[in-house]
């Protein structure tokens, strides 16, 4: 396995919920995007973290195999894909030692510079923000454009994805739009499960503490009723 350099802003052992199975989740440092409803603002900035090398990152891993062997390791953020030559060696050395490994991603990164890391990986959590563009760069900073090429290209070469969308109401918990994301992502027989996940507010302390004003301070998080709908919706329960 090759030793890159990479930047991480934390990690955790036993991660459930990013992937199949108990996980060892790697928060890599680094994303351009500017979520409104971001809970890890203390990633974005690409020079902040810790340097570690893919080498002694795996090693450190390595130390948790017998707890992770049914599940995997997560590469997630962060935007992994920003460092695809990092995201590359660290799934090298999982794999060398048997271990299953995703990529979680909002996939906004050019496939030119993504797509090695993606074809490693074992199963892609792509995150899609929002199913509309100009309502994605209003709630991201970013087009979805890049996001639907990286689920183009999992479907082409077969790749496993998961997909993942944070309900915010006013934003994405909206009838139509969920409907609309429903049947865009009929045809992908690619995509093996679709979670969605209720916004909250834990992360806004962050914000406080950087000095930065949240747009959506005022935004509650959906009841449980709400949440209900929006799966029976996506999930073709109800129309
Ligand atoms: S992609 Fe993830 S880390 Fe980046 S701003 Fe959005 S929620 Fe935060």
């Amino acid at each position: 396995m090759r030793d890159v350099k990479g930047r991480i802003h934390s990690t955790e052992s036993f991660g459930a919920v990013d992937g199949p199975g108990i996980r060892f989740v790697v928060f890599l440092q680094g994303c351009r995007l500017r979520c409104l409803y971001c809970h890890n603002p203390d990633t974005w900035e690409c020079h902040g973290g810790v340097e570690i090398s893919s080498l002694e990152l795996v090693q450190k891993i390595l130390s948790y195999k017998n707890f992770i062997e049914k599940g995997g390791v997560t590469l997630s953020g962060g935007e992994p894909l920003l460092q695809p030559e990092f995201c590359e060696a660290v799934i090298d050395g999982c794999h060398e030692n048997g271990l299953h490994t995703a990529i979680d991603t909002a996939g906004t990164v050019p496939l030119e510079a993504s797509k090695g890391a993606i074809e490693k990986a074992d199963l892609i959590i792509l995150d899609i923000k929002d199913i509309d563009e100009e309502d994605c760069i209003k709630l991201t900073g970013f087009s979805n454009a890049e996001t639907l090429k990286t689920l183009d290209f999992c479907e082409k070469i077969g790749k496993a994805v998961w997909i993942r969308q944070v309900l915010l109401p006013g934003y994405t918990l909206k009838e139509d739009k969920l409907r609309r994301l429903r049947e865009f992502l009929k045809p992908y027989k690619c995509v093996e499960k679709v979670e969605l996940l209720p916004y909250h507010k834990m992360g806004l302390y962050k914000w406080e503490q950087l000095g930065i004003k949240s747009q959506i301070e005022d935004v509650e998080p959906p009841s449980d009723e709400e949440v209900k709908k929006a799966k029976e919706i996506v999930f073709g329960v109800i129309d």
